[in-house]
């Protein structure tokens, strides 16, 4: 059993958390919200009043938080950062989708500090968090990697090292800038079949055993009907938001700018999923994008 600082309950975090105490781990909850600790402390968790509590007597610390901003602030921006109370060796373990840069910059803060750090995101969403199936993106040293594996394992089904520092960043990235491409692809195929005549299940039938096969047409299709599990049978309800898509689509912009990558499909994916954000509808399934194809949002 390890002593487990879990910073960050929200949506994702509650899942992973509660999995770990699942596995006989005593995980110690942070979080600046009272309700997320609270649901925690439900779920078996010890809740932590402030970032000492909680990493002080922790061999691994794990961090799920919104955004590249908000993992600088937990580690070491502030004086009651993780930095400033992880003992020697303690494993860092940041879940959150960030940029590139504060990945690698954070990591080498840890390592300075004489810790282990990887870049840890994933994908799965909040039924794979729920459910433990995770896929874990890693970048780092792999004896930081290996230490973190079989605590990764608890919480996922796939864990991969992807490399370097921020190499974790990079493949997830790279992997939803690539989901929106094909998600808006699949979209205008099925808007364009449907005006043209096409039934929506015949073209499902002919196109998913035809070249133009992509997750987002056999796992999640974004027209109802075809696939029971996906979003459009449910209204488009999250799931992945249009919100999410979008942050990881500016990060992968600002990634692609840093290195003059070009990104023709992933700037004008961007530009379509801000749309949604205009019309106030980020909230729905990423999905949904299919609405404002069909000009009805
Ligand atoms: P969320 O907003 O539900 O949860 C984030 C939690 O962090 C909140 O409870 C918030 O109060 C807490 N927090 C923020 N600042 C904090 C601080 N300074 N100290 C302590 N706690 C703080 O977000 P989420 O949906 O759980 O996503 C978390 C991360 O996982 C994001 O980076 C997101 O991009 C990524 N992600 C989400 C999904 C998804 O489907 N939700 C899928 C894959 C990856």
């Amino acid at each position: 059993m390890s002593v487990i600082a879990f910073i960050g309950l929200g949506n994702m975090g509650i899942g992973m958390a509660t999995n770990l105490v699942r596995a006989g781990h005593d995980v110690r909850a942070l979080d600046i919200l009272p309700d997320a600790v609270a649901r925690a402390v439900a779920a078996g968790c010890v809740g932590a009043k402030n970032a000492g509590d909680a990493v002080a007597p922790a061999d691994v610390v794990i961090t799920m938080l919104p955004a590249g901003r908000h993992v600088e602030l937990v580690y070491g921006d502030v004086a009651d950062g993780v930095f400033e109370h992880a003992g020697p060796g303690t494993l860092c373990i940041d879940c959150s989708t960030v940029d590139v840069a504060t990945a690698r910059k954070v990591i080498s803060g840890a390592e300075a500090r004489g810790l282990s750090m990887i870049d840890a995101p994933v994908s799965g969403g909040v039924a794979g968090a729920a459910a433990g199936t995770l896929t874990f993106m890693c970048g780092g040293p792999t004896g930081a990697f290996e230490r973190a594996k079989p605590c990764l394992e608890i919480m996922g089904g796939n864990v991969f090292h992807a490399g370097k520092a921020g190499n974790g960043q990079v493949a997830k990235i790279c992997n939803n800038m690539l989901l929106g491409i094909h998600m808006i692809g699949t979209c205008e195929a099925f808007n364009l079949a449907e005006k043209l005549g096409l039934d929506a299940q015949t073209f499902y039938d002919i196109s998913s055993t035809a070249s133009g096969q992509n997750w987002s047409m056999t796992s999640y299709c974004p027209t109802p009907g075809p696939v029971e599990s996906a979003p459009s049978n449910r209204d488009y309800q999250a799931g992945f938001t249009a919100a999410m898509m979008l942050k990881d689509l500016r990060l992968a912009r600002d990634a692609a700018s840093g290195v003059r990558a070009a990104t023709p499909l992933g700037t004008q994916s961007e530009i379509i999923y801000s749309q949604m954000e205009a019309a106030g509808r980020d909230d729905l399934d990423f999905s949904g994008v299919m609405k404002l194809i069909n000009e009805s949002l």
